[in-house]
């Protein structure tokens, strides 16, 4: 019997925390995504705002927790000194990739007394912090993990997550056609990286008319998630990372517009648009 997997969703928004009434249904919550594998253990990926309601989830479980972020950037750091297991008698794994030249340190320096009146080193949690390679660590808990650079400014991991024939791949905050001079890694890579996957977490932020002014902010337009999803044979695709300007309303519209354009192409794939409170079970 496969231990049930299943993941969850805790903020979806990009780029800033967006409270208030147009944001209501899908949530203004900045990026996190949990993965949980049985009740034992929780992969949490990037600790936004949205990490804060899972905390409290978690504060009344005993399951092992292993944080991991795919970049330094605001919204996917800015929620940790709010979680609520890190000032618990518990363990609590961070695993900070740092490969070639992307370091990811900025999730627990943000807690240095000043930026944050809780200092990392003083929590009461038993907290191993690995500055490394998060794919062994992982890999030994029974989430096969691989890695892909991201087209992002400043850099950073998608992650691809597998455990007994199911996977899972988390893809935020990256272009996937970037300008010449951003490019680290071509379309074609993601395509191998996304192949067959169960479900495909992508950064789907912008729109046609958002281009070409935002070309090189590191952020992929709705279609190219889109052909990615359909090229690499994905059985389910949820675009995510929504803008912050981004109302319910429009969410809505684009969510429509994802699934009309996939069945135009004949194609089979679930689509949808993340919120908060969404769980898929694999
Ligand atoms: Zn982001
Ligand atoms: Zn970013």
């Amino acid at each position: 019997m496969h231990r049930p997997l299943t993941v969850r969703f805790w903020g979806v928004r990009g780029t800033f925390p967006t409270p208030g009434s147009t944001t209501l249904r899908y949530g203004g919550n900045t990026a996190c995504v949990s993965v949980h594998l049985g009740s034992d253990i929780t992969l949490v990926m990037d600790a936004g705002t949205g990490i804060r309601n899972l905390g409290k989830t978690l504060a009344a479980t005993p399951s092992e927790i292993y944080v991991v972020v795919t970049h330094n950037h605001w919204d996917h750091i800015q929620g940790f000194p709010a979680f609520q297991p890190l000032y618990q008698r518990r363990r609590v794994h961070c695993l900070l990739p740092t490969l070639g030249e992307t370091i990811t340190r900025a999730l627990i320096e943000q807690m240095d007394g000043t930026r944050f009146p809780v200092e990392f080193d003083t929590l009461l949690s038993d907290r191993q912090v690995i500055f490394d390679d998060p794919r062994p660590v992982l890999t030994a808990i029974g989430l096969h993990t691989d890695l892909i650079p991201l087209n992002h400014p400043g850099g950073g991991f998608g992650y691809r997550v597998c455990n007994e024939g199911r996977t899972i791949v988390y893809l935020t905050d990256n272009e996937l056609v970037p300008p010449a001079d951003a490019l680290v890694t071509p379309f074609e890579a993601y395509l191998e990286f996304c192949r067959g996957a169960d479900v495909l977490i992508h950064d789907a932020q912008y729109l046609p008319p958002d281009m070409p002014a935002k070309h090189g902010w590191g952020h992929s337009v709705l279609y190219q998630a889109l052909q990615l999803a359909v090229a690499a044979d994905v059985k389910h695709l949820v675009l995510f990372h929504h803008d912050p300007d981004r109302s319910d309303d429009e969410l809505d519209a684009i969510q429509t517009e994802a699934r009309s354009w996939l069945r135009q192409q004949g194609s089979s794939i679930r689509c949808t648009a993340a919120f908060e409170g969404l769980t898929l079970h694999l």
